[in-house]
């Protein structure tokens, strides 16, 4: 319901911010707070503080150096002076500061050139009875020609029409010991003159902890009741047989890590059941999650069904390909392969086999998933790099079989609280230790201006034997000029060191060209790969030990930690050095000083986190699940422990509050959750 004579106009500005309905109005928050409860004396001014002034404006005059503006001297009793500026200026705003009236001027206060300046403030005519404002003034986010007191008014509008009963039980209020719903949406959009202003302005305030509770109780339920709904469909039991499972085990050349035979026993479990699995299985770059992969998809084979692997790029299908071609044809399963970039003969004959059951195990990318490809019995479905997946191909896949289980495995990792709010539909289980034997990684940060001497180092490492990669920077995002540099790049290494083996590989390069170049590195016939990010995950050769990232600085932090796994991979000692340009933006600054500091991919995401906020981890996943506006998963933990236990109570025992719950806070957008 919509606060009444609202014009046509303004409902299309409010539905531009994203308010579909009266009650998003009401959660409307402000984003901050502006002080104009207290004018403050000349005196008291300080530089990139914003003030308010107030005093008798005793020149004003358009100026037109450096430019066109509008320039004004306000001055106190003392003679003290303020300058106001505007850059852009209506003709009532020149009418408004003529010489003699009296100003009341809010704004942020800088140094200029004359002396203390006011660069575009919120300007009022007073006289000297004007009061000034009781309570701290709410700034909402809004949209061109929606003017704060608009936005304020049909705001406080909607508080007045519509029910802001609590959706909450009174049983559970009074242990929760919280401020009802309605005092605090009152407070935060009206705060009084004696509310705590700093706690407010911070968000510590009860009121906003109220708000943020609720907003992580919403999310928490909406995860539940989807868990459930897919907990409660029917799914083939697919127990452990030991059979093809305790053949490969003994013809591996290693024994598993007791985390991966942790997570295995998980799984295991979970496929014997009749129900979906909806495992999300974690572990960083280089933990081992493809052996676990191969065991779960044998654990199906053995029940006589069918299993899909997908991976994000060709590469990587492909090596997926091999490894478990590799592992499973000895037992006598032959996988196939199925990408976009088949000839479509070639597609057709292995869309046939698929949908014959001629084979039990068919790898690839989303082409696994288009409309043609039909499976005679699909159990299980794995996702490699699930992050990189958007909700659609994710749907799409489960539309294949009946219910079949899914495992969901990410090299990127996600932090606790993250999993435990964004991926609260889903079971965790972590690989949280690497396979033995492996040497930690030195990581070199080399400003630009060294480049020779790296050049050197790489071609020092390939005549001795070892192996290298000279990974490209991402160039805006473009495909089209990450290949032209990786082109050039190529070319210049290759006329620097006539004496290497150079290859090169990028996104571009036709699949049977992405294979061999692949396999002669793999081989130890090429030395020296120069490669776009294509490389980024889950590419496995051991032998390559030095790699050096062009351009470090260009680079987000998960895909540098992706990067740096592709070496350290051996036994040698293994370097990754990372390129960077002067000068360096403070959060490139900062990303460069945690990938130096950090090995622990875990630890490496928590402070993404902190830089960067949730977006870049949750990948894909963002446009799949409710976001947060208020909550902060990380400052706000202790919330989201008490939300996840307050949900599951809910759930129990006050289903109707629970649906009252999501209706306030989600509408039409909690379906949007699905997958
Ligand atoms: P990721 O988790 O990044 O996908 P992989 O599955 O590619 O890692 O494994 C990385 C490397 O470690 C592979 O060469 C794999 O064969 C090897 N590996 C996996 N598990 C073990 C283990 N338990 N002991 C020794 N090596 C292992
Ligand atoms: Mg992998």
């Amino acid at each position: 319901m919509w606060p009444k004579g609202l014009s046509k106009t303004t409902l299309t500005k409010l539905n531009r911010l994203g308010i579909r309905v009266g009650f998003d109005l009401v959660l409307h928050l402000p984003l901050r707070y502006e002080n104009e409860t207290r004018l403050q004396t000349f005196d008291e001014l300080n530089p990139s503080i914003s003030s308010l002034v107030e005093g008798t404006v005793i020149h004003s005059e358009v100026v037109f150096r450096p430019r066109r503006s509008l320039v004004c001297q306000l001055s106190d009793e003392n003679g003290k002076v303020v300058y106001l500026r505007f850059l852009s200026f209506y003709p009532s705003q020149q009418q408004q500061l003529t010489v003699g009236k009296r100003i009341r001027a809010f704004g942020e206060v800088r140094q200029g050139y004359f002396g203390l300046e006011m660069v575009h403030p919120k300007c009022l005519t007073v006289d000297e009875n004007t009061p000034l404002a009781q309570g701290l003034t709410p700034i909402y986010q809004t949209t061109g020609g929606l003017s704060q007191n608009l936005l304020r008014k049909n705001i406080n509008r909607v508080m007045d029409e519509l029910d802001l009963k609590d959706t909450l039980p009174a049983e559970l209020m009074g242990r929760l010991g919280r401020p009802s719903f309605h005092k605090c949406v009152h407070l935060l959009h009206n705060p009084l003159p004696e509310v705590n202003q700093q706690a407010l302005i911070e968000r510590t305030h009860p009121a906003w902890q109220r708000i943020k509770l609720d907003e992580l109780l919403a999310q928490q339920l909406s995860m539940r009741i989807h868990y459930r709904k897919r907990r409660s469909k029917n799914a083939p039991m697919l127990p452990s047989r030991n059979n093809y499972t305790e053949q490969l085990l003994s013809a591996l050349p290693f024994s598993l890590t007791k985390a991966q035979r942790l997570v295995f026993s998980d799984i295991s479990r979970d496929i014997g059941l009749p129900h979906p699995m909806q495992r999300l299985l974690q572990g960083d770059v280089g933990s081992g999650k493809t052996i676990v992969a191969a065991l779960a998809a044998l654990q199906a084979i053995e029940n006589g069904y069918q299993v899909a692997l997908m991976s994000p790029t060709e590469i990587l299908a492909e090596q997926h390909y091999i490894k478990l071609n590799e592992w499973l044809a000895p037992l006598g399963i032959m996988p196939v392969w199925l990408s976009g970039s088949l000839k479509k003969k070639e597609k057709e004959v292995t869309c046939q086999r698929i949908s014959a059951g001629e084979t039990m195990l068919a790898i690839g990318t989303h082409a696994l998933f288009q409309d043609k490809v039909e499976f005679k019995q699909l159990g299980l479905v794995i996702v490699d790099e699930q992050h990189k997946f958007g909700v659609q191909q994710r749907l799409a896949l489960r539309g294949k079989g009946e219910e079949p289980h899914q495992l969901m495995m990410s090299a990127t990792p996600i932090p606790r609280t993250l999993a435990m709010s964004y991926y609260a539909d889903l079971d965790v289980s972590v690989i949280n230790e690497l396979p033995p034997g492996r040497t930690p990684i030195v990581t070199k940060l080399v400003s630009d201006a060294r480049r020779e001497e790296v050049f050197e180092r790489v071609r020092q490492a390939c005549l001795s034997g070892r192996q290298a990669y000279w990974v490209c920077p991402l160039i805006d995002e473009s495909e089209t000029l990450d290949l032209q540099t990786a082109i050039e790049t190529h070319q210049m290494l290759s006329d620097a060191f006539p004496e290497l083996r150079i290859g090169l590989v990028h996104g571009k390069l036709d699949n049977a060209k992405k294979a061999q170049v692949m396999a002669e590195f793999k081989a130890g016939k090429i030395q020296l790969l120069v490669a776009t990010t294509v490389i980024e995950v889950g590419v496995d050769v051991p032998n390559a030990s030095l790699m050096v990232i062009d351009h470090a600085e260009r680079m987000g932090l998960a895909q540098l930690h992706q990067l740096r796994g592709r070496v350290g991979r051996g036994v040698a000692q293994s370097m990754c050095v990372l390129l960077f340009k002067q000068p360096l933006s403070e959060m490139a600054r900062a990303r460069l000083k945690v990938i130096y500091e950090n090995t622990d991919g875990f630890e490496i995401a928590r402070q993404d986190l902190q830089l960067r906020g949730p977006g870049e981890l949750l990948g894909a996943r963002q446009s799949g699940v409710p976001m947060l506006r208020f909550a902060d998963v990380e400052k706000d933990a202790e919330l989201l422990e008490t939300a996840r236990a307050l949900a599951d109570e809910l759930l129990r025992d006050y289903p109707d509050a629970a649906q009252a719950h999501l209706q306030r806070w989600m509408a039409d957008r909690h379906d949007y959750l699905h997958v």
